[in-house]
């Protein structure tokens, strides 16, 4: 992996959180400004709950797009909880929020309180409006629309235009851009995705280890997934490395007989199951990495680092 070290004088970088209703375009956003790298990423199906980051590298800039998830009213399961705690956390945390509205409807309830949320935010925290399907909408409603739906947020800059034709998106990007502080590149340039379930089901994974093992083991311990694979009509498949600090740590968490990775990985299992309402088959494996917590690469490498 590279590091910050590598950024360029003058290198913009910044966060950028898509917003707004279910069904508003926040995807097809996301895609459309993908489109030409999103072709290396392995297919996902697009729903809901995986959420990825879109990360765009270009010689002067990285712009990271996280995918907020709309309003949900009633969680229904561990990820949707998750999600709501996080869709805050995002919020406050980056330094663009893309707030995505349908022309095609009236700003309902749930605008407004997406207004007032964005309302009450850090005044750090620039937000553009983005009007978005203006191919589907009537010329004559053009103007009585995009007022409705800036009078809910006076202040943000706002942009009609259609993420499925492409109109208005490059002067999007533009005004996305132009919001983005100096900054490091957060990601090596070939990385244009994260994927959170990935990390969900490591911490899970952890979450057994803290609960079955006792004593000091278990803080010696980090979880880093190496596949991840939805399968249509079989279980999804999940390999993870239990990284641990000694021979005898090792000893401990498989057991006799592999009797204690087995229990540790069918409760892992159970949880991630439950997470992702689908069959899963886990396969753990326990590695020896003497002083890894003390060691700057491996945390990184195992998804700790300060950024
Ligand atoms: P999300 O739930 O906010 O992520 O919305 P999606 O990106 O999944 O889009 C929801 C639906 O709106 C899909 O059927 C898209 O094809 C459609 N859509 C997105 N952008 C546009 C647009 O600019 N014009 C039109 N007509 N449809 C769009
Ligand atoms: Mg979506």
């Amino acid at each position: 992996m590279t590091n910050e070290l590598d950024t360029p004088q003058g290198f913009k970088s910044g966060f950028v959180a898509l917003t707004g209703r279910p069904n508003v375009g926040k995807s097809t956003v996301m895609n459309a400004f993908m489109q030409q790298k999103i072709a290396i990423v392995t297919p996902r199906p697009q729903t809901t709950r995986s959420r990825q980051l879109g990360i765009i590298t270009e010689p002067d800039y990285q712009m990271i797009f996280v995918d907020t998830p709309g309003i949900i009213r009633e969680p229904r399961h561990k990820l949707d909880e998750y999600m709501l705690d996080s869709a805050d956390e995002i919020l406050s945390d980056v330094d663009v929020v893309l707030w995505l509205v349908d022309s095609g409807e009236a700003p309902g309830p749930e605008d407004e309180a997406i207004a007032a949320k964005l309302q009450a935010l850090d005044e750090r925290t620039r937000v553009i409006l983005g009007i978005n399907k203006l191919d589907a909408l009537p010329a004559e409603q053009v103007l009585s629309r995009s007022e409705a739906y800036r009078a809910l947020l006076p202040d943000a800059d706002w942009i009609m235009f259609s993420a499925l034709t492409g109109a208005g998106l490059s002067e999007l990007l533009k005004m996305l851009k132009n919001e983005m502080p100096e900054g490091p590149m957060f990601y090596p340039p070939e990385q244009i995705t994260d994927v959170f379930l990935r990390d969900i089901a490591a911490e899970m994974i952890r979450e057994q280890l803290m609960l079955q093992l006792r004593d000091e083991v278990p803080y010696g311990t980090a979880v880093q997934v190496l596949d991840f694979k939805e399968r249509p009509g079989e279980p999804t498949y999940i390999s993870a490395n239990i990284f641990v600090e000694r021979d005898s740590h090792k000893g401990i968490i498989i057991g006799s007989k592999g009797a204690q990775l087995r229990k540790i990985g069918a409760a892992a299992r159970k949880e991630i199951e439950a997470m992702l309402d689908e069959k899963v088959f886990l396969d753990l494996w326990v590695k020896v990495e003497p002083r890894w917590r003390r060691d700057e690469n491996a945390l990184k490498r195992l998804g700790y680092s300060s950024n």
